[in-house]
């Protein structure tokens, strides 16, 4: 019988459970659905879709739309089925055999995941103790690693830290001497206070990633992009799927660029609410991590994280369960949800701790 390839067979996957309860804080959506004028929209866009032909196979109104919107022309967006659709692509295209690609750890799990996918080999750096990232362990990392591929997130998932700006221009400085392509990966830029898309330009090696699934509500949509020079846009184009993105989700996209203010609006609504949810969190015996995106990490000092996670579930409260990933012993993971989830789970934590 046919069996997956052997390294496929040893992979783990990804999981986060979708588990049916009454607050779900684990996988950093937003707690607010898109706007009603924007659904009523897209279901007239439905209406009058030519659904028996192949969408426009290079969504050309939809790059235009987000190329606006940065400033930059519809040759420097890619869009695809999620920033997941969008990192597979850049691995499919710049990494694979006999190439490889660089992490810090603990970052999001799918920078390595899909690297390995793609055949590329992971060379793994470490954060210090603070989630920050080291010069010398950068160093470090491209010296014994030459990496065609080179993967920063800010804000980082799952710690919520911002990488400095001074970071990402030593690494990309490294990446510009090392011939390596920089992906800033940015699904949760708009909550954070500085973005590295200033510093994408024609003659660099950068491409930023972003995702409608945070900051515009629309996590059910899969629907992500890159902003980057041409020619890394073109060299995409070669390698993903035709017709990749279906007219439903291509006029969805454009569509919410039509509701910018309410988008706008939700990310202010979190980002202040995450004020107000660090601040109590402050009072309780855990040590938090500051965060500038629309979770925060935290870890009970005295319980283990894994009891704590199963009194919040019996609660009826979800949160991420980094308990037992290694660096993060003991940590747990909440999104910011509505100040009412938010305030279920702040009383379901209270209880839970001694
Ligand atoms: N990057 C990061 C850092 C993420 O946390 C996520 C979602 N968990 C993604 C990318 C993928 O998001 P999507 O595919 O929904 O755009």
């Amino acid at each position: 019988m046919i069996t997956p390839r052997a390294d496929v067979a040893l992979m783990e996957g990804y999981h986060s459970p979708q588990i049916d309860v009454p607050v779900r804080l684990n996988t950093n959506e937003s707690p607010e659905p898109p706007p009603a004028a924007w659904t009523e929209a897209l279901v007239e866009a439905a209406r009058t879709l030519p659904w028996h032909r192949y969408p426009d196979r290079g969504a050309e109104a939809l790059r235009t739309a987000i190329g606006s919107l940065h400033g930059v022309g519809p040759d420097q967006v890619f869009a695809a089925n999620g920033s997941n659709e969008v990192l597979q692509t850049i691995l499919l295209t710049f990494g694979g055999p006999g190439r490889s690609a660089a992490v810090w750890e603990p970052t999001y799990a799918l920078h390595s995941h899909i690297a390995r996918l793609t055949s590329t080999e992971v060379v793994t750096g470490e954060r210090s103790a603070d989630f920050s990232l080291d010069a010398a362990e950068v160093e470090r990392v491209f010296a014994e690693g030459s990496p065609s591929v080179v993967f920063l997130c800010s804000p980082n998932n799952p710690t919520g830290v911002v990488e400095t700006e001074a970071t990402v221009r030593d690494v990309l400085a490294r990446c510009v001497a090392a011939d390596s392509l920089l992906v800033v990966d940015e699904a949760y830029g708009q909550f954070a206070p500085w973005s590295a898309l200033a510093l994408v330009a024609h003659d660099v090696p950068l491409v930023v990633t972003r995702t409608y699934s945070k900051t515009w509500s629309m996590a059910a949509a899969r629907l992500g992009y890159l902003i980057g020079p041409a020619w890394v846009v073109d060299a995409l184009h070669k390698v993903v799927l035709p017709y990749h993105l279906d007219a439903l989700k291509q006029a969805a996209g454009l569509l919410a660029i039509h509701h910018l203010a309410d988008m706008d609006a939700r990310v202010a609504r979190l980002v202040e609410e995450r004020g107000r949810l660090c601040d109590r969190l402050a009072s309780l015996p855990i040590d938090i991590w500051p965060s500038g995106a629309n979770f925060v990490l935290f870890r009970p000092r005295s319980v283990d994280g894994s009891v704590v996670w199963q009194r919040l579930l019996d609660a009826g409260v979800l949160v991420r369960n980094c308990s037992t990933w290694p660096r993060l012993e003991g940590c747990l993971r909440v999104t910011i949800g509505t100040p009412h989830e938010d305030d279920a789970f702040l009383a379901a934590l209270e209880a839970a701790l001694p």
